[in-house]
């Protein structure tokens, strides 16, 4: 399995997609490179699509 590597961090290393610390300097990740933000971001938007369809009909 390849690695996803979308976000750097401050430190300028690229952070692989999910890990909650920098591998190099071992700061905290920001929100977008964690699974769950969006996950639960698709769970926001999956759930204001059903209450937007369930408002129009
Ligand atoms: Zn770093």
């Amino acid at each position: 399995m390849s690695e996803i590597r979308l976000f750097e961090c401050a430190c300028g290393h690229k952070l692989r997609f999910g890990s909650q610390r920098c591998g190099w300097c071992y700061e905290r990740t920001s929100l977008v490179n964690r699974r769950e933000f969006w996950m639960i971001s698709g769970l926001g938007v999956g759930v204001s699509a059903v209450a937007l369809i369930a408002a129009l009909t």
